[in-house]
């Protein structure tokens, strides 16, 4: 038992951020009353972007997908009356040594700081607004556009350029679907070469025109965001290809731009040059003067093998436990107690389910990849294709 004041800042709030403010604030109720976790998104809402493909084509499921965040620590606190642990929708613009300044202003302390802010990801698999209300006007004018489309190029196939390819060969069979992959393999190439055969012969029969080893040249004074104009890009074959809505599935930007005050005033790089932010083994900040924040999720320089939900909730679970034992020990007062932490240590992710539709899909685990075969369109259309696992997550968030 143990009555000093604790307060614990996590810094966005999805899969990560969400495990590991839930678990500390249990430790309130384990003999810490005064462990205060105070919860920080941008948003109001979590976005479960998992199911994003499926947004893409229909807007009732679309609205599934974004969770208000109020109540989140509602079930942990001791005295309702007395509520200890908060949500606060605003946006982190910097990080001191021992505080965030959020976008109005306000100056939130930190015993311990949790840093999941994640990877944004493009339009339409991130939507944009920080109410729900913002976000489902967003969707919804995504959907109209997806729908008046008739030619759509979709750039990268990585697994959500498959699974968004599918769902709208699936939904809409009048429309021209063409998936461009500058690899000559789809998804991720530490996956069999048969899961990449698989998908191109499960998005053929659906209609995709799908096309490897050409790199679309993306011209960096146009906006892709879903809108529908009529345009013609170039492959590095030479082919044209013309459409009237591009979407595209390349690259993530890192939301760390909140420590570029603190890196300047520590006189360090605490990021890399792709904006990821530097771990120890840990999980915690590769700073030794900061051995009271932790970066679990997406935000961290960990590989793209584990930029994946399953990870994120991996990483946020190890830190969690690191968390518990470092206020246990009370390393928070004389930053000398530190006690032996657990290092991550879950690699990189060796299963995968990639949805083509309602109906197709392709599986790899345990090294066995079902591409072609009717397993992975079963193992898809019972496991995940259903509702993209948005239930099983609003129900983590809400209980
Ligand atoms: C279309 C799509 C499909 C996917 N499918 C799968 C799948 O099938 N299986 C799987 O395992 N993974 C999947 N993923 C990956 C998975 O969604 C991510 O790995 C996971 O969401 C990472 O969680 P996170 O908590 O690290 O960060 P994120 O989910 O990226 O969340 C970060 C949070 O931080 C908030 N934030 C950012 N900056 C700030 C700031 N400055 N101030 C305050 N708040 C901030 C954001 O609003 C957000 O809520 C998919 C991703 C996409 C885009």
């Amino acid at each position: 038992m143990s009555d000093r004041e604790i307060n614990v800042v996590i810094v966005g709030i999805s899969i990560a951020g969400m495990t590991v403010a839930k678990a500390v604030a249990a430790l309130s109720k384990q003999g810490y009353p005064n462990l205060r976790v105070t919860a920080i998104d941008k948003n109001e809402y979590y976005y479960h972007a998992i199911g994003a493909p499926r947004a893409v084509v229909d807007k009732e499921f679309s609205k599934k997908l974004l969770i208000p965040l109020k109540t989140l620590l509602r079930s942990s606190e001791l005295d309702p009356e007395d509520p200890k642990h908060q949500f606060i929708q605003a946006s982190v613009v910097s990080v001191t040594k021992n505080s965030v300044v959020l976008s109005d202003g306000q100056t939130i302390a930190f015993d311990y700081l949790v840093l999941s802010t994640g990877a944004r990801n493009k339009v339409p698999a991130h939507y944009q607004g920080p109410t729900v209300a913002d976000a489902q006007r967003h969707m919804s004018l995504i959907n109209d556009n997806v729908q008046r489309a008739k030619d759509i190029l979709i750039v990268g196939g990585g697994p959500v350029g498959v699974e968004i390819a599918g769902e709208i060969a699936f939904a809409f069979k009048d429309k021209n679907v063409t998936l461009v992959h500058s690899a000559e393999r789809l998804l991720p190439l530490n996956f069999k070469p048969g899961l990449s055969n698989g998908a191109v012969d499960k998005l053929e029969r659906l209609g995709v025109k799908v096309v490897l080893n050409e790199r679309i040249g993306i011209p960096s004074d146009t906006k892709f965001d879903c809108s529908i104009r009529p345009l013609t890009l170039s492959g590095s074959s030479g082919a044209k290809y013309s459409s009237d809505l591009q979407i595209l599935t390349t690259g993530i930007t890192y939301e760390s731009d909140y420590l570029r005050d603190l890196e300047t005033a520590l006189n360090v790089s605490l990021r890399h040059s792709n904006g990821s932010i530097k771990v120890k083994p840990t999980l915690q900040l590769d700073c030794d003067s900061m051995s009271n924040v932790f970066v679990p999720g997406d935000v961290n320089s960990l590989p793209a093998g584990a930029k994946y939900a399953v990870k994120a909730k991996e990483q946020a679970v190890s830190v969690a436990s690191n968390l518990a034992l470092m206020i246990k020990q009370g390393f928070d007062i004389d930053q000398k107690n530190a006690p032996d932490l657990s290092e991550y240590t879950g690699g990189e992710m060796n299963m995968i389910l990639v949805p083509i539709g309602k109906e197709l899909g392709v599986f790899q685990a345990l090294g066995i990849a079902f591409g072609k075969s009717f397993v992975g369109n079963f193992m898809s259309s019972k496991m995940k294709a259903k509702d993209y696992f948005v239930s099983k997550f609003a129900a983590e968030f809400e209980s």
